[in-house]
């Protein structure tokens, strides 16, 4: 299946110069749903994977159905304050100023096998945050899946002592 027909790209959102990639469009299109978490589901099959890890909030939508059909946990990664029990904090940049993730204190367990999902690696700092997170608790990464790669955006390199799933580049 050509997932690529089912994204829309909005030009100059949220801010001018910005082509958006909007997965809304695949997730309403029950078939490329499925279609697209079979992909990742298959993957974490692969790689071991005891538990899935999703930033909120499109991390969620693409990694708890993964997790759901696997028959693994999900562990949340939230912005600082939503979180209502003790949590472990990473910062990390932003093209103006920086942000916070978070991650209960208990949500991984040390040695389990992580596998990271979210929708979109731009430049890669979301996704070496929520890493950070997991290996502070003692989780193994063994994988990072995404739907789309913004492969100019280089994040890859960020990453490049870990496994890599995208179903499709830009
Ligand atoms: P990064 O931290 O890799 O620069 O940005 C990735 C994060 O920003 C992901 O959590 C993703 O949801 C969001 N993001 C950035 N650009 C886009 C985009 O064009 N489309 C979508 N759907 N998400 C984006």
């Amino acid at each position: 299946m050509d997932l690529k027909q089912y994204v829309t790209t909005v030009e100059d959102w949220p801010t001018p110069g910005i082509s958006f990639k909007d997965i809304t469009t695949l997730m309403d299109n029950g078939e490329a749903y499925k279609y697209a978490t079979d992909q990742i589901v298959e993957y974490a099959k692969k790689v071991n994977a005891e538990v899935i890890v999703g930033p909120e909030a499109r991390g969620f939508i693409t990694g708890c159905p993964v997790a759901y059909s696997l028959g693994v946990g999900f562990a949340p990664v939230r912005k600082e304050g939503k979180l209502p029990r003790e949590v472990i904090r990473a910062e990390y940049g932003l093209e103006y100023g920086s942000d916070v993730l978070t991650m209960h204190k208990d949500a991984v367990k040390p040695g389990q096998k992580v596998l990271i999902v979210d929708d979109l690696l731009a430049t890669g700092g979301t996704i070496e945050a929520t890493i950070k997170l997991v290996e502070e608790l003692g989780g193994v990464v063994v994988g990072c899946a995404f739907l789309i790669e913004l492969t100019f955006l280089n994040g890859r390199d960020k990453l490049e002592n870990y496994d890599i799933c995208t179903l499709m580049q830009y």
